[in-house]
Protein backbone atom coordinates (compact mmCIF):
# COMPACT_ATOMS: atom_id res chain seq x y z
CA UNK A 1 0.00 0.00 0.00
CA UNK A 2 1.46 3.20 -0.85
CA UNK A 3 1.91 5.91 1.84
CA UNK A 4 -0.03 8.84 1.83
CA UNK A 5 1.84 12.20 2.26
CA UNK A 6 0.37 14.25 4.76
CA UNK A 7 0.46 17.58 6.33
CA UNK A 8 0.15 18.97 9.48
CA UNK A 9 -1.91 22.15 8.75
CA UNK A 10 -2.57 23.64 12.28
CA UNK A 11 -2.05 22.92 16.00
CA UNK A 12 -4.08 24.41 18.47
CA UNK A 13 -4.82 23.96 22.33
CA UNK A 14 -8.62 22.41 22.87
CA UNK A 15 -9.79 22.48 26.82
CA UNK A 16 -12.40 19.97 27.34
CA UNK A 17 -14.70 18.45 29.86
CA UNK A 18 -11.73 15.65 30.57
CA UNK A 19 -8.41 17.71 30.40
CA UNK A 20 -6.54 20.07 28.06
CA UNK A 21 -5.47 18.55 24.71
CA UNK A 22 -3.82 20.01 21.67
CA UNK A 23 -5.87 19.65 18.76
CA UNK A 24 -3.44 18.91 16.09
CA UNK A 25 -5.30 18.94 11.92
CA UNK A 26 -3.46 17.13 9.38
CA UNK A 27 -4.59 17.44 5.94
CA UNK A 28 -4.02 14.37 3.20
CA UNK A 29 -2.70 15.03 -0.22
CA UNK A 30 -5.03 12.61 -2.18
CA UNK A 31 -8.61 13.09 -2.59
CA UNK A 32 -11.32 11.63 -0.10
CA UNK A 33 -12.52 7.88 -1.33
CA UNK A 34 -15.54 9.64 -2.31
CA UNK A 35 -16.89 13.18 -1.95
CA UNK A 36 -19.12 12.55 1.02
CA UNK A 37 -15.56 12.23 2.98
CA UNK A 38 -12.97 14.79 4.12
CA UNK A 39 -9.19 14.53 3.26
CA UNK A 40 -8.71 16.19 6.70
CA UNK A 41 -8.32 14.38 10.07
CA UNK A 42 -7.24 15.38 13.74
CA UNK A 43 -5.22 14.18 16.26
CA UNK A 44 -6.22 14.89 19.86
CA UNK A 45 -2.95 14.91 21.78
CA UNK A 46 -2.41 14.95 25.41
CA UNK A 47 1.01 15.18 27.16
CA UNK A 48 4.34 14.06 25.76
CA UNK A 49 4.09 11.10 22.97
CA UNK A 50 7.02 11.81 20.80
CA UNK A 51 9.68 9.15 20.85
CA UNK A 52 7.38 7.58 23.51
CA UNK A 53 6.25 3.26 23.92
CA UNK A 54 3.24 1.91 25.02
CA UNK A 55 1.16 5.10 24.41
CA UNK A 56 -2.53 5.39 24.83
CA UNK A 57 -4.25 5.65 21.63
CA UNK A 58 -7.69 5.04 20.12
CA UNK A 59 -8.51 5.29 16.37
CA UNK A 60 -11.92 6.86 15.87
CA UNK A 61 -14.07 6.75 13.14
CA UNK A 62 -16.41 10.11 12.77
CA UNK A 63 -20.04 9.52 13.82
CA UNK A 64 -22.05 12.80 13.43
CA UNK A 65 -25.63 11.08 14.09
CA UNK A 66 -24.19 10.13 17.67
CA UNK A 67 -21.46 12.79 18.49
CA UNK A 68 -23.49 15.60 17.06
CA UNK A 69 -27.21 14.82 18.02
CA UNK A 70 -27.09 12.00 20.67
CA UNK A 71 -28.20 9.07 18.57
CA UNK A 72 -28.74 6.23 20.76
CA UNK A 73 -28.22 3.99 17.95
CA UNK A 74 -24.47 3.20 18.55
CA UNK A 75 -21.80 3.97 21.27
CA UNK A 76 -19.48 6.04 19.22
CA UNK A 77 -19.81 9.23 21.44
CA UNK A 78 -19.40 7.04 24.63
CA UNK A 79 -16.47 5.25 23.37
CA UNK A 80 -14.87 8.60 22.53
CA UNK A 81 -15.53 10.38 25.86
CA UNK A 82 -14.02 6.99 27.97
CA UNK A 83 -11.08 7.42 25.80
CA UNK A 84 -10.65 10.85 26.49
CA UNK A 85 -11.19 10.16 29.57
CA UNK A 86 -8.82 6.82 30.11
CA UNK A 87 -6.17 9.25 28.46
CA UNK A 88 -6.68 11.92 30.63
CA UNK A 89 -5.93 9.49 33.46
CA UNK A 90 -2.88 8.57 32.23
CA UNK A 91 -1.79 12.21 31.67
CA UNK A 92 -0.93 11.39 27.70
CA UNK A 93 -2.27 9.95 24.66
CA UNK A 94 -3.82 10.38 21.22
CA UNK A 95 -7.10 9.84 19.60
CA UNK A 96 -6.73 9.90 15.76
CA UNK A 97 -9.86 11.27 14.88
CA UNK A 98 -11.14 10.02 11.02
CA UNK A 99 -13.21 11.26 8.84
CA UNK A 100 -14.35 8.31 7.55
CA UNK A 101 -18.43 8.62 8.76
CA UNK A 102 -20.45 5.64 8.50
CA UNK A 103 -17.43 3.04 9.03
CA UNK A 104 -16.10 4.49 5.38
CA UNK A 105 -19.54 5.06 3.39
CA UNK A 106 -19.80 8.85 3.86
CA UNK A 107 -22.77 10.37 5.44
CA UNK A 108 -25.71 10.02 2.99
CA UNK A 109 -24.92 6.17 2.36
CA UNK A 110 -25.23 5.53 6.36
CA UNK A 111 -28.37 7.30 6.82
CA UNK A 112 -30.20 5.06 3.39
CA UNK A 113 -28.40 2.23 5.60
CA UNK A 114 -30.43 3.32 8.63
CA UNK A 115 -33.83 3.95 6.39
CA UNK A 116 -33.27 0.47 5.54
CA UNK A 117 -32.60 -1.04 9.14
CA UNK A 118 -35.86 0.48 9.87
CA UNK A 119 -37.53 -2.61 7.67
CA UNK A 120 -35.56 -5.07 9.60
CA UNK A 121 -32.24 -5.28 7.89
CA UNK A 122 -29.18 -5.46 10.16
CA UNK A 123 -26.07 -3.19 9.41
CA UNK A 124 -24.62 -5.91 7.75
CA UNK A 125 -27.44 -6.69 5.25
CA UNK A 126 -28.11 -3.52 4.98
CA UNK A 127 -24.78 -1.76 3.48
CA UNK A 128 -24.95 -5.33 0.86
CA UNK A 129 -28.60 -4.11 0.21
CA UNK A 130 -26.76 -0.55 -0.91
CA UNK A 131 -24.22 -2.19 -2.64
CA UNK A 132 -21.53 -0.86 -0.09
CA UNK A 133 -18.64 -2.64 1.94
CA UNK A 134 -19.59 -3.43 5.53
CA UNK A 135 -16.50 -1.70 6.62
CA UNK A 136 -14.65 0.60 4.04
CA UNK A 137 -12.58 1.68 6.89
CA UNK A 138 -8.55 2.19 6.03
CA UNK A 139 -5.99 2.53 8.52
CA UNK A 140 -3.09 3.71 6.17
CA UNK A 141 -3.62 7.53 7.84
CA UNK A 142 -3.98 7.06 10.88
CA UNK A 143 -0.83 5.21 11.15
CA UNK A 144 0.72 7.79 9.06
CA UNK A 145 -0.55 10.14 11.44
CA UNK A 146 1.07 8.15 14.57
CA UNK A 147 4.30 8.32 12.61
CA UNK A 148 4.62 11.84 12.46
CA UNK A 149 3.60 12.48 15.91
CA UNK A 150 6.81 10.28 16.45
CA UNK A 151 4.47 7.51 18.44
CA UNK A 152 7.11 4.58 18.43
CA UNK A 153 4.33 2.09 19.97
CA UNK A 154 0.43 2.24 21.27
CA UNK A 155 -1.34 0.67 23.45
CA UNK A 156 -4.98 0.31 21.14
CA UNK A 157 -8.47 0.96 22.77
CA UNK A 158 -10.67 -0.88 20.53
CA UNK A 159 -12.80 -4.09 20.29
CA UNK A 160 -12.09 -4.45 16.45
CA UNK A 161 -9.73 -7.12 15.19
CA UNK A 162 -9.11 -5.93 11.99
CA UNK A 163 -8.45 -2.03 13.53
CA UNK A 164 -5.60 -4.11 15.22
CA UNK A 165 -5.01 -5.82 11.93
CA UNK A 166 -5.17 -2.82 9.65
CA UNK A 167 -2.57 -0.44 11.87
CA UNK A 168 -0.47 -3.62 12.01
CA UNK A 169 -0.29 -3.21 8.19
CA UNK A 170 0.43 -0.11 8.04
CA UNK A 171 3.21 -0.24 10.40
CA UNK A 172 1.92 0.70 13.94
CA UNK A 173 3.67 -1.58 16.52
CA UNK A 174 0.60 -2.53 18.89
CA UNK A 175 2.01 -3.50 22.46
CA UNK A 176 -1.53 -4.37 23.97
CA UNK A 177 -5.37 -3.97 23.18
CA UNK A 178 -7.32 -1.88 26.14
CA UNK A 179 -11.29 -2.88 25.52
CA UNK A 180 -13.65 -0.25 25.73
CA UNK A 181 -16.72 -1.31 27.20
CA UNK A 182 -19.93 1.25 26.85
CA UNK A 183 -23.69 -0.27 28.01
CA UNK A 184 -25.76 -0.81 25.38
CA UNK A 185 -28.65 0.63 25.38
CA UNK A 186 -32.43 -0.72 23.70
CA UNK A 187 -31.62 1.08 19.92
CA UNK A 188 -28.07 0.14 20.15
CA UNK A 189 -28.31 -3.42 21.38
CA UNK A 190 -29.31 -5.15 17.97
CA UNK A 191 -26.41 -3.29 16.31
CA UNK A 192 -23.80 -4.42 18.71
CA UNK A 193 -25.12 -7.99 18.38
CA UNK A 194 -24.15 -7.71 14.55
CA UNK A 195 -20.79 -6.43 15.74
CA UNK A 196 -20.25 -9.35 17.74
CA UNK A 197 -21.59 -12.23 15.87
CA UNK A 198 -21.19 -11.03 12.33
CA UNK A 199 -17.98 -8.60 11.73
CA UNK A 200 -15.93 -10.92 15.15
CA UNK A 201 -15.63 -7.60 17.39
CA UNK A 202 -15.29 -8.13 20.77
CA UNK A 203 -17.86 -7.39 22.74
CA UNK A 204 -18.85 -9.53 25.98
CA UNK A 205 -22.10 -11.47 25.56
CA UNK A 206 -22.77 -11.96 29.08
CA UNK A 207 -25.17 -9.64 31.04
CA UNK A 208 -22.55 -7.24 33.02
CA UNK A 209 -23.58 -6.65 36.65
CA UNK A 210 -23.93 -2.96 37.24
CA UNK A 211 -27.36 -1.07 37.86
CA UNK A 212 -29.57 0.06 34.78
CA UNK A 213 -29.36 3.32 34.88
CA UNK A 214 -32.20 4.12 32.86
CA UNK A 215 -35.08 0.89 32.62
CA UNK A 216 -36.74 2.74 29.40
CA UNK A 217 -33.89 3.39 27.33
CA UNK A 218 -31.20 0.78 28.85
CA UNK A 219 -30.85 -2.90 28.01
CA UNK A 220 -29.65 -5.75 30.52
CA UNK A 221 -25.93 -4.15 29.83
CA UNK A 222 -23.65 -5.81 27.81
CA UNK A 223 -22.07 -4.09 25.02
CA UNK A 224 -19.05 -2.55 23.09
CA UNK A 225 -18.42 -1.76 19.69
CA UNK A 226 -16.29 0.46 17.03
ZN1 LIG B 1 -21.69 5.68 15.58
Amino acid sequence: MKAKTLHQVAEATLPTEHGSFDLVLFRSDEPAAHPGLSNEHLALVMGDVAQKRGVPVRVHSECLTSEVFGSLKCDCKQQLEQAQLAIAERGAGVIIYLRQEGRGIGLANKLRAYALQEQGADTVEANEMLHLPVDAREYDVAAAMLRQLGVESVELMTNNPDKIEGLRKNGVVIEKRIPVLVQANRHSKQYLDVKRRRMRHEIPSSPRSEPIPDPDSVEPPQAVND
